[in-house]
């Protein structure tokens, strides 16, 4: 197939709202390489070995623990698999590195936090946006953990608000250096590493510009304590000072006036990675939760027999499955787009970055929804637990303390819900997706006579997927008529953008639960996916359930009279079930599954 015709039939970011995906067209954690289970086995076994078993050290703010652990990961190569070879890294695909940084940070949040700020905000800055001389300096360095890198974008004023930062950058007479002056804070890896991605402002422009700073304590930099945190303990977060600090015009990263977008660009692939690197932790909590469940016994019963239980240990697995294959899928969709991009004659530097970009929408999704998904995983992973749960002796209470900060750095939860909604409809509105078109035919569809017969469900899961498709409308029936109703000043409208997000995220993730089940029913026999096939529909029934929330929220908030009753029948109509699943058994069947386990083994 040549380039144009692979780039139409390629999938593009936010397209999943408008079109059907087959199963066989998803990337699945099944279908990793010999090459990527063989990594994420030496990752796994490195965490097993130097992290595991110092998890309560972790808890003791021992950053120098963090450092070491971070230098041993350079020296296996782990810090260097996005890094291309020529700057000594192993230039490895992207699901291979999201499949790194998955199962380097299911131990503890301290490690997770490091790993990322690192290898993502910290290094990949200068990788997309350096010049050649830059990337030369700097990145075999960090690709190999001789050095480490650290991210300054927050300051005390400016949060959320990123661009509003009061950092400043002053040219000195001669030309050869800029000045920079300004505090930074929440600063990830500030007290072990060795430069600093600053974001400044020079003179009055309209947006902010990136700089490499080397951290030299005697070039006007300094730091503040160690902050006291709810959790990821050992993870180093400082103030930054810098005053008056001399940067060579040489370290300034792309343009000037360029740094938000670098900024921005840089934390749509830390989002993803984020959501990767909350699902092993995920994993172990429930291999920790249902060893638990099965040695703890009360009323002479082991408490894993109790369905209050298996209630937990089924819908804990579930979230992990869904985000699993969501994760996964929308990897394997960047890495298509960037080797397309590279195939038309790209570099490396610009295909990455536009191939992430592409996706920005599925990188914000992902953040969102594992984010909350691990912190009910680790929070019903105490509850399973009792009293015990509560205790610093046993792995879940550190476990849901660092759960908690996923939902705030990266962009807080209610920005990437927001940001989420407001690109698709940049988007729609750019003609990059069509949704006008499909969005007029649910229109058309509410006011139409509805099909009184029942389809053909005989096929695996097409019930299921015949579910999406009405979800789908349901998005496209709310966001539509709130785009038509406020017209620019929709993104005034925070509580719509919300529950539209939400609706967003839901078929998203329950899409990709079902296309992986699916697929691999149909390459491995029914038989051996029913556990998985059960685990799809729980997740489908949940978004149905959720998106009939949002969506009547929605509904009945901003239109009236005639409009908001066709609007209700529609959201009936399109979140009709025409046979339900049995919630209970479907539970049951997983949580029996993940009993025999003794684990999480999907
Ligand atoms: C442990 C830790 C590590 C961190 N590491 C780094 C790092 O390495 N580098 C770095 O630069 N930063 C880092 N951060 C900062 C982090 O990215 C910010 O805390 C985050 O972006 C939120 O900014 P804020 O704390 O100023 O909150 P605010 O922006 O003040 O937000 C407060 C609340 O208001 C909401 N809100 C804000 N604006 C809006 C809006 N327009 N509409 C609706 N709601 C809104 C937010 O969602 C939030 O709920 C870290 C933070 C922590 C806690």
């Amino acid at each position: 197939m040549k380039t144009t015709e692979k780039q139409n039939d390629m999938i593009r970011g936010g397209q999943f709202i408008v079109r059907d995906t087959k199963a066989e067209d998803v990337f699945t954690p099944e279908d990793f390489s010999e090459e990527q289970k063989m990594m994420r086995d030496s990752v796994k076994e490195f965490v097993d070995r130097e992290v595991w078993p110092k998890k309560e050290e972790f808890e003791k703010k021992n950053y120098a623990l963090t450092e070491e652990i971070m230098r041993k990961a350079g020296e296996l190569g782990f810090l260097g698999v996005a890094v291309p070879e020529e700057y000594d890294g192993l230039g490895m695909d992207f699901v291979s590195t999201m499949l790194v940084c998955d199962y380097i940070s299911g131990a503890t949040g301290s490690i997770a936090t490091a790993f990322g700020a690192h290898t993502g905000i910290g290094t990949l800055p200068i990788l997309l946006y350096g010049t050649e001389e830059q990337k030369k300096k700097y990145v075999p360095k960090l690709a190999t953990g001789e050095w480490f890198g650290a991210y300054c974008l927050t300051e005390p004023g400016a949060g959320s608000d990123a661009n509003s930062g009061k950092t400043k950058a002053v040219l000195s007479e001669d030309g050869k250096h800029y000045k920079i002056s300004g505090q930074k804070m929440w600063i990830s890896n500030a007290g072990f590493c060795d430069i600093f991605i600053v974001f400044a402002r020079i003179e009055d422009d309209k947006n902010i510009t990136g700089f490499i700073v080397e951290k030299d304590l005697e070039n006007g930099i300094s730091l503040g304590d160690e902050e006291k945190k709810l959790g990821i303990h050992s993870s180093s977060t400082r103030q930054v000072f810098f005053n008056e600090t001399k940067v060579p015009v040489e370290n300034l990263l792309g343009e000037r006036n360029g740094g938000f977008k670098i900024a921005m660009n840089a934390l749509n692939v830390g989002r993803i990675k984020l959501a990767a690197a909350c699902l092993d932790a995920q994993r172990r909590v429930i291999d920790s939760a249902v060893k638990y469940a099965n040695d703890r016994v009360q009323f002479n019963t082991p408490i894993s027999k109790f369905g209050a239980i298996q209630q937990k240990l089924a819908e804990m697995a579930t979230a992990t499955y869904t985000g699993e294959a969501a994760c996964y899928r929308a990897a394997k969709n960047i890495e298509d787009r960037i080797n397309l991009r590279k195939e038309s004659g790209n570099s490396h530097q610009e295909a990455e970055l536009k191939g992430v970009e592409e996706f920005a929408i599925e990188c914000s999704i992902l953040k969102v929804a594992v984010s909350e998904d691990i912190q009910n995983c680790t929070d019903e992973g105490i509850q399973i637990y009792g009293g015990m749960g509560f205790s610093a002796d046993t792995p879940m209470e550190s476990a849901w303390r660092d759960a908690r900060i996923s939902r705030i750095y990266e962009g807080t939860n209610e920005i990437n819900r927001m940001l989420s909604v407001g690109m698709l409809v940049k988007k729609a509105m750019k003609g990059h997706v069509d949704f006008m078109g499909p969005a007029q035919a649910v229109k058309d569809e509410l006011t139409g006579i509805p099909s009184f017969d029942t389809p053909d469900f005989s096929e695996l899961l097409s019930e299921e997927l015949d579910m999406i498709k009405k979800l789908k409308k349901v998005l496209l029936m709310v966001s539509g008529a709130a785009a038509q109703k406020y017209g620019t000043e929709l993104e005034e409208q925070q509580q719509l953008l919300l529950a539209s997000a939400d609706i967003l995220i839901e078929i998203y993730m329950a899409e990709s639960a079902i296309l992986r089940a699916k697929k691999n029913a149909n390459a491995k026999g029914e038989d051996t996916q029913k556990v998985q096939i059960a685990m799809a529909q729980l997740k489908l029934y949940h978004a149905v359930e959720k998106i009939n929330e949002k969506a009547k929220e929605a509904i009945i908030s901003f239109a009236e009279g005639d409009e908001q009753k066709m609007m209700l029948m529609g959201l009936k109509r399109f979140t009709k079930y025409y046979n339900y699943p049995n919630i209970i058994n479907l539970r049951k069947t997983i949580a029996e599954r993940v009993i025999e386990d003794n684990t999480y083994k999907f």
